[in-house]
């Protein structure tokens, strides 16, 4: 059989040789910890803790601030400095908590854990939700919402999205490596929720090791399979993904529980294992520091709220001064504007480059060439919708179906005149999504 995979797409330089066989390292930062309230989608967190509180590693210091939200706890023992305006990887200022380390690491005494087998399907959200799981992959939505379709039962496919598409990063495949038996068993708390659904993990063909590991993991498991994707970016766009599996198509106005699908990405699946199995808070997160300006590029295991700064700094430091710092992978990633700002809940990568090519190649007219709309995996035209976006022509934009943009970046990076399409498209995207909402 063919492997899995989408129409359209890119096959950038993947960039993984600098990282991906360098283990995960565990980084004890040495600073202050800081914690945005927003790091989800949905209702920001609401403080539970005030200035001069000393606080242990686990401990709750904000709680969910309404059903679409999620709980944040400090991955280190220490004194609540205050709250305060900080940067965050996306290059806004927040309102965070600062927690001043005291490096003793004293941990809370969590409750007993019960077998999941013995637990309500209730419990199990119950759980997930008050550790403060959301989407790790970017996403940042609330897992227990995710987990909670209106119909458990019409839920088919539970899908990890195992692509790790994007350029550079390596966490994903480090963590399929070396955690193996907790992405399983992540699956399978997944699966206690959904009676007749079967777990896939979706994993490109670049991965052979990983899918191998896993094939081995899932062999007593009736109810969980791997399959091999094509290579290709974005493979592990939500869409994109659901489409390689299944064959079915969602669109903007679609839930993939509509699909009967739910996707969840490996670092969440283990944050799942590790809140229903251990019965421990979401503390910590595999981030990937790599690119052509770090001296020793890895996968480092990283306390929530570190600052950036100790990461470059644990991968031995810039080899000269960066032109261009990512948060993220370099197709959907953030330019950073600041060193210093908190790993989140949802920071994959930081990647530092010697040039920033892109500012150095001006956009010049379009040439008709037609090699975006080839590459489109919404099957949509980049170039006209940059037209509508950049004349602000909302109606013809939505007419055109530019609500469809998964902001993938294939089109800019294909455009031999350099124009911004992704850019222009995605900011014109994000006012027609909040003018449909507001109607
Ligand atoms: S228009 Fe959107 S979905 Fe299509 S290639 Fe460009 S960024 Fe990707
Ligand atoms: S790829 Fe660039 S030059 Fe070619 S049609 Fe699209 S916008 Fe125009």
């Amino acid at each position: 059989m063919g492997l899995l995979t989408f129409k359209g797409g890119i096959h950038p330089d993947d960039g993984k040789r600098f990282s991906k066989d360098q283990a995960i390292r565990p980084i004890v930062p040495k600073g202050d910890l800081v914690y945005p309230l927003s790091q989800h989608i949905g209702a920001p967190a609401n403080p539970v803790v005030k200035k001069g509180d000393h606080v242990l590693k686990g401990q709750k210091i904000a709680e969910a601030g309404g059903y679409v939200s999620a709980p944040v706890y400090s991955a280190v023992s220490g004194k609540v400095k205050g709250l305060e305006q900080r940067f965050t990887p996306t290059g806004n200022r927040a309102e965070c908590i600062v927690i001043e380390n005291d490096g003793a690491y004293e941990e809370m005494l969590y409750d007993p854990v019960r077998p999941v087998e013995q637990m309500s399907s209730d419990e199990i959200l119950a759980k997930i939700g008050e550790a403060g799981v959301v989407g790790m992959g970017g996403a940042g939505f609330p897992t227990k919402v995710k987990l909670s379709p209106k119909e458990p039962d019409k839920i088919e496919y539970i899908i990890a999205n195992c692509a790790e598409c994007e350029p550079y990063i390596t966490a994903d495949y480090r963590r399929m490596l070396e955690n193996t038996e907790e992405l399983v068993s992540g699956m399978r708390v997944v699966l206690s929720l959904f009676p007749n659904a079967k777990g896939i993990f979706a994993v490109e063909d670049n991965k052979k090791d990983c899918i191998e590991k896993l094939e081995q993991a899932v062999m007593e498991e009736p109810r969980m399979d791997v399959k091999a994707l094509a290579t290709k970016y974005p493979q592990g766009a939500e869409r994109q993904l659901i489409y390689a599996v299944t064959k079915r198509a969602i669109n903007s106005s679609m839930l993939p529980a509509d699909a009967g699908c739910i996707v969840d990405n490996v670092e969440t699946l283990i944050a799942i294992h590790t809140a229903v199995v251990e019965g421990k808070p979401l503390l910590e997160r595999v981030v990937t520091v790599s690119g052509d300006d770090v001296e020793s590029p890895g996968n480092f295991l990283v306390p929530l709220g570190t600052n950036h700064r100790e990461l470059i700094e644990a991968a031995g430091g810039f080899k000269a001064d960066p032109e261009k710092l990512i948060s993220g992978g370099p197709m959907m990633g953030f330019a950073m504007v600041s060193l210093d700002a908190p790993v989140t809940k949802t920071s994959s990568a930081i990647l530092a480059f010697k040039e920033d090519i892109v500012s150095k190649n001006p956009e010049t007219a379009c040439i008709n060439c037609g090699r975006c709309v080839e590459v489109c995996p919404s099957r949509i035209i980049p170039s006209r919708l940059a037209d509508y976006a950049r004349r602000h022509d909302e109606e013809s934009f939505v007419a055109m179906n530019g609500l469809e943009c998964v902001e993938c970046g294939s089109c800019s990076y294909v455009c031999p005149a350099k124009r911004q399409l992704k850019q222009a498209i995605g900011s014109m995207r994000k006012t027609a999504l909040a003018n449909k909402r507001k109607k």
